[in-house]
């Protein structure tokens, strides 16, 4: 495979991620030839350069249409806020790119039909950040599942808890408005169903409450200004196969810090994961006397790959970053026409279907079918 030249849009939290994944992937794997960092974007052309040099891109641009034109990008990086995702992920695939963009979609159900459409009419990748089902230890429960290892699966439960928004005096910003989506659902609920998605396919029906935990918050240059969406939600869901789920997402959830607590229930035995201890798992299988019964907690391993190419010694741990150097990697195979490990466009925009129908469950105060 030729070397890609790559865009960046945006440096901020995601960005980061991104770039240190474009930095590391040919070191942490090898098999790949190393991209070049070519073109990134921010919003100013002062913080542009200043990021440009600290992630050692070659250019740098306050103006992500001229990324966009730059024949020496290949794939672009989209990590800016989801009201940006559908106007810069279209333009890059209608100029020949691949692109790679954060979650969600977009907060727009017909945005994100756009962006698969014109993924479709490129003919190049598109995919999502969806890092969590990036994880060797989520890969190896969706072994054990699919070897039986519980029997057969009958009931979920996730939630995903952060505090970044559980301060009521937090200001007010782009996720607490309505250009951000609904809120918990967009930024949260994604998450865990990319997991479900990952480990059991789509959710089939939903009924959810939502939870607006402060009406307004303190604007930075002074005032305030009311709360747009929702920090929380409680979803029941029906998944295929006669699953039952339970879904809850809060992100004014204080002391919970990277929470995305998974509880699998099958007629054998059950699976526990959670996301603030993303090294471990616990299997717990009803075999044996009564006496010894419970959980055994597994530690990532090599054995649990791509682990050992980052680390050869049992136990030590990965980290959040890893997991997008790992998607990296599986955007790269994707690009390469080989099998690959990513939510595209269209698992994603099934994603987004269901976070909808959640959202209009709750307006309609009633169970709603997804692909209604
Ligand atoms: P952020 O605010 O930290 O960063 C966004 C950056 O985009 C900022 O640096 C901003 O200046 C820049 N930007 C805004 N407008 C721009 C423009 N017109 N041109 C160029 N740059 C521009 O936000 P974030 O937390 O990094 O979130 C970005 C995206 O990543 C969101 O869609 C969010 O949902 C997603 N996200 C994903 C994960 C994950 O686990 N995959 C985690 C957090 C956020």
């Amino acid at each position: 495979m030729k070397q890609l030249g790559v865009g960046l849009i945006g440096t901020g939290y995601m960005g980061k991620c991104h770039a240190l994944a474009w930095n590391a992937v040919k070191t942490v794997f090898g098999d790949v030839e190393r991209p070049r960092l070519v073109h990134l974007a921010e919003a100013n052309a002062e913080l542009a350069a200043a990021r440009g040099a600290e992630f050692g891109f070659e250019k740098a641009t306050a103006d992500w249409r001229a990324l966009i034109a730059d024949p020496e990008v290949d794939v672009v990086s989209v990590t800016t806020p989801n009201q940006f995702h559908a106007e810069m992920a279209i333009a890059a695939l209608q100029a020949g790119k691949h692109v790679w963009c954060e979650k969600p979609m977009a907060p727009s159900y017909v945005d994100a039909e756009r962006m698969l459409e014109a993924a479709r009419a490129s003919g190049k990748v598109a995919v999502l950040g969806y890092n969590y089902i990036q994880n060797p230890v989520m890969r190896h429960i969706k072994v054990l599942v699919g070897e039986g290892a519980i029997g057969k699966v009958n009931h979920i439960r996730v939630e995903m808890d952060e505090d970044f928004m559980a301060d009521p005096e937090g200001f007010f910003y782009w996720k607490s408005a309505l250009a951000g989506g609904y809120g918990a659902l967009d930024d949260f609920a994604v998450h865990p169903l990319s997991l479900l998605w990952f480990l059991f396919g789509h959710v089939e029906a939903v009924v959810t409450d939502m939870v607006k935990p402060y009406p307004d918050r303190p604007l930075q240059q002074g005032g305030r200004k009311a709360v747009e969406n929702h920090d929380g939600a409680n979803v029941l869901m029906r998944l295929a196969g006669g699953i039952s789920g339970v879904l809850m997402v809060n992100r004014a959830a204080w002391g919970r810090k990277g929470r995305i607590a998974l509880q699998i229930f099958g007629s054998k035995g059950s699976i526990t994961y959670d996301q603030e201890r993303m090294n471990e798992f616990d299997l717990y299988q009803a075999e044996g006397r009564g006496t010894e019964q419970g959980y055994r907690k597994i530690l990532a391993a090599p054995a649990h790959a791509p682990y050992d190419r980052f680390i050869p010694a049992p136990g030590h741990g990965l980290g959040f970053n890893d997991l997008k150097i790992i998607e990296c990697r599986e955007l790269l195979r994707a690009i390469a026409g080989e099998p690959s490990s990513t939510v595209s466009f269209a698992d994603g925009l099934r994603i987004e279907k269901s976070v909808h129908a959640m959202a209009k469950a709750f307006h309609e105060r009633g169970w709603v079918t997804v692909d209604d």
